[in-house]
């Protein structure tokens, strides 16, 4: 597996542009010499690769002069929009970011599906790439440059369009750490394209299913084989259906979700939770265990309180019933919109049962209620900031055309941000919007991108897009304290 690590660097060797589509140093060719060159000579001095790849890959030296002093030098001008209130109308069509029109209209769909057995020994390419995480459920966006790569997805599209996208951690040391465990990727669709020997592809890929790599090896072509366990999705069963009597089970009509009827009408929340907890009250004196024990692991109940936690960030642009409604899709699905850090969601697909991935996302969802810089800790925005654009939800995987996958997610306001260079609305992820890339007002890293609309007619004119890999969520200092009291 050591050897995977060389395969990364491979491919980002093409890319790392600092936004959607222009490096840098395109942007920096019109108004102001004596910057352009200062941006150039940064380019050219890796700045490019940490900052725009969200990827900071060499924190070492930060602190210790030069890079700190060339970091200050080509930070952007303060970004000094404030925005007052939270979108209440959103007038931007909100499927134009899922269709990534950005990766061009000629990608070929591909239909059918392949499901590996669980529990089953298979053999497959396996692939990592720092940023990515790939989740069951979630559509990723791939740029690919690397050759390797290529000839090894070509091949796999020709077959059953299955890969194991490894996941892999950034530890505090900067080291790149490769973990035993990924997510198979089904190819939806691909544009391959070869120009004078030179190889490209664009591709959407959707996760599948978690595996343990039991094996790996890489072939004298270079592609990395691994035999791995396909793991299985432990099955959530009801706790309470063992003291359940048979007669009484045919009359129950469980009150599943608090789900939309007929008319549209959302079931009122707090009747639906009423009667459920009546219900659990009764069939617990059954058992041998009180009720708020059965409540604690009653997925329904947890995906209730997860819901409650999301649904200030969706208002306005998505209704939550859209959502994944088995438990075990619904735990991926929070795991992959939540910003998280690497290890936090790597910590959630090795949990191998959807009652306990619910349980630990719930306690990171009421965790996390600040965004900060994940180099500096400065405070960027607040999670009452964070509200959602796409029918993806608040945040989604996005490719640049440096082949960079960058989970944005985004918010109607943030604080502490410098903007660098013009708004560009070239290969926009939001088209329609234009972006200008965002650095952290302290340290000067990289931390997304701030769009604004082209078109007056879009509600709202402005938003933010921070790039997970900047992002550190956590309690406020206040809340830490309130928090550890309530323990
Ligand atoms: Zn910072």
């Amino acid at each position: 597996m050591d050897d995977s690590e060389e395969d990364n660097s491979d491919f980002h060797s093409a890319d790392e542009s600092l936004g959607h589509g222009e490096a840098q140093s395109g942007d920096s060719d019109a108004e102001d010499e004596a910057e352009d060159s200062e941006d150039e000579v940064e380019v050219n001095g890796g700045e490019a690769q940490n900052n725009g790849a969200g990827s900071d890959d060499q924190d070492s030296d930060d602190e210790d002069g030069f890079m700190y002093h060339v970091r200050m030098q080509i930070a952007g001008r303060v970004d000094v929009d404030t925005v007052t209130a939270r979108p209440t109308m959103i007038t931007y069509d909100p499927s134009l970011p899922t269709t990534h029109a950005y990766l061009g209209d000629d990608l070929e769909d591909h239909s059918g599906r392949t499901v590996l057995d669980d529990d089953s020994f298979v053999s497959i390419p396996l692939m990592q790439m720092h940023g990515v995480i790939l989740t069951p459920g979630q559509t990723v966006p791939f740029h690919i440059f690397n050759q390797r790569s290529i000839a090894m997805l070509r091949s796999v599209i020709a077959n059953d369009r299955t890969f194991g996208m490894l996941y892999d951690c950034k530890l505090s040391s900067g080291e790149v750490f490769v973990t035993n465990m990924g997510t198979t990727a089904e190819i939806i669709s691909s544009k391959d394209e070869d120009e004078a020997g030179i190889g490209t592809m664009r591709l959407k890929a959707i996760g599948r299913q978690r595996f343990k790599v039991i094996e790996s090896h890489r072939q004298l072509d270079g592609i990395l084989m691994g035999k791995v366990l396909i793991l299985e999705e432990k099955e959530v069963t009801d706790p309470l259906e063992g003291v359940r009597l048979k007669s009484y089970r045919a009359r129950r009509v469980p009150p599943s979700s608090p789900r939309t009827s007929g008319t549209g009408f959302v079931e009122d929340a707090a009747t639906w939770r009423r009667k459920r907890r009546k219900m659990q009250f009764h069939e617990a004196a059954l058992s041998s265990l009180p009720s708020f024990v059965y409540e604690m692991y009653d997925s329904a109940m947890l995906m209730f309180h997860i819901k409650c936690e999301l649904r200030s960030w969706y208002e306005g642009s998505m209704r939550l019933d859209a959502v994944p409604a088995n438990a075990v899709d619904f735990s991926y699905w929070v795991a992959s919109k939540m910003p998280l850090e690497d290890k936090q969601r790597i910590g959630l697909l090795q949990v191998d049962s959807a009652v306990q991935r619910l349980r630990a996302e719930l306690n990171l969802l009421k965790q996390c209620t600040v965004l900060r810089c994940k180099n500096c800790r400065t405070h960027i925005g607040n999670k009452s900031d964070v509200f959602s654009m796409s029918l993806d939800g608040p945040m989604a995987a996005y490719v640049n055309p440096g082949g960079y996958v960058h989970e944005t997610l985004t918010l109607y306001k943030a604080q502490n941000l410098n903007l660098l260079g013009r708004p560009s609305t070239e290969n926009s992820w939001f088209p329609g919007f234009a972006w200008t890339i965002l650095q952290c007002r302290s340290c000067a890293h990289h931390m997304g991108w701030k769009f604004t609309a082209v078109k007056k007619k879009y509600k709202p004119q402005k938003f933010w897009g921070l790039t997970r890999s900047a992002l550190q969520s956590s309690l406020q200092d206040n809340e830490m304290e309130h928090f550890v009291l309530q323990m």
